[in-house]
């Protein structure tokens, strides 16, 4: 493969700034990413206004850091782009009572396309709609920000009616301190399928499935509990950091030669054909809607299959000797401060 990239990176070269000089920005939530978006485009120049509930023990915190605070409707109606970062799964009552404050010429903007392309969320066609999603957590978004760096992040439009909604999406992206790091553009669709099918497949599910029936194989067998949670939980990390750090190649030069020849033959009769027509299934069910229509109707019952989900994972014997385990990792703690 060519070792040019498929798609254009941006940094801060390719984005003014002064598109955001005339606009108030609305940030509504202050979680993970809400805290570092207001903060950063706040000491970036912009005009903010965080948008909290009434009685939101977020509310002080924003104070606190210097920042003006309305509640969502308020805030909304003062903005000219309004920045959607509470949870995705109440942003669609969240916008519907924003809705009437999103004027023609308005930015609606995202840091994840989920309830925009699976129709939960459907913006007027006069308002803009655009999405910066840093790809990492809002903490290091603020900490690598502060430090005159920044994360890498994707933007994406997904209507365009004022003909600027790129330049918005480029200029917030500088503000925040993602195009110091580099930007690249998607699609509202691809950004929300991949992140959908990674998270499933591989990051949150593949992996934990991975480690918990490599626990049970090592456990049914007759081997201690403790040796199968450090063969196959505890030291993914460490395979994990080399592959994140280095790539594949650093990886395999890093363990012995027997762990390389070992993983290389036997990898494959684990992760076979069959797991990848699994694979495939999974990708045609966040597709085609059936994974989205799945979990928010979840979220309109209570949550009763993910509670259960939850509490059996909670019990996994794996869980239970682990908490025993990490105590004796304290000293872990302090060698990575
Ligand atoms: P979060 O759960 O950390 O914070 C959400 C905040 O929203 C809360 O702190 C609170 O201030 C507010 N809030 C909660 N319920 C509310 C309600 N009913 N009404 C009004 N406000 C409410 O959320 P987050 O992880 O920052 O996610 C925000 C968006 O960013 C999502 O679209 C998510 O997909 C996206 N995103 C998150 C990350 C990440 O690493 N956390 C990375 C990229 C994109
Ligand atoms: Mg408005």
């Amino acid at each position: 493969m060519s070792d040019e990239f498929t798609t254009t990176v941006y940094y801060d070269d390719d984005a003014d700034e002064s598109v955001l000089a005339d606009r108030t920005v609305a940030v509504l939530g202050y979680g993970s990413q809400g805290h570092a978006h207001a903060q950063n485009l706040a000491d970036s120049g912009v005009d903010v206004v965080v948008g909290l509930r009434e009685g939101s023990s977020s509310r002080e915190e924003a104070r606190t850091d210097g920042l003006e605070v309305a509640t969502p409707v308020e805030a909304a109606a003062q903005a000219d782009t309004v920045s959607v970062l509470v949870p995705d799964t109440v942003q669609p009552d969240v916008y519907e009572a924003i809705a009437d404050e999103m004027e023609a010429g308005d930015t609606l903007q995202f840091a994840h396309g989920f309830n925009i392309h699976y129709g939960q969320i459907e913006p007027d066609p006069e308002v803009n709609v655009t999405m910066v999603a840093p790809k990492s957590p809002g903490h290091l978004v603020r900490r690598t920000y502060k430090r005159g760096e920044g994360t890498p992040g994707l933007i994406a439009v997904y209507q365009d009616p004022s003909g600027e909604a790129k330049d918005q999406a480029l200029a917030y992206a500088k503000a925040i301190g993602c195009t110091r790091a580099g930007v690249i553009e998607t699609s509202f669709a691809e950004e929300t399928e991949t992140d959908l099918f990674g998270e499933q497949a591989v990051l949150c599910g593949g992996v934990t499935e991975l480690m918990k029936q490599g626990y049970e194989t090592l456990v049914d067998a007759g081997y201690s509990p403790e040796m199968a949670y450090f063969e196959c939980l505890n030291e993914m990390k460490l395979i994990v950091d080399l592959i994140y750090e280095g790539g594949l190649m650093e990886m395999w030069d890093s363990v012995s030669d027997t762990a390389e020849y070992g993983g290389l033959t036997r990898g494959k009769m684990v992760v076979d054909d069959d797991a990848r027509e699994n694979m495939e299934e999974v990708l045609r069910q966040v597709q085609d809607g059936e994974f989205a229509k799945e979990w928010i109707s979840e979220n309109q019952t209570n949550r009763p299959s993910y509670k259960q989900l939850r509490q059996a994972e909670q019990e996994h014997d794996a869980e239970v000797v682990g908490e025993r385990l990490r105590d004796l990792f304290a000293w872990d703690e302090q060698a990575s401060e």
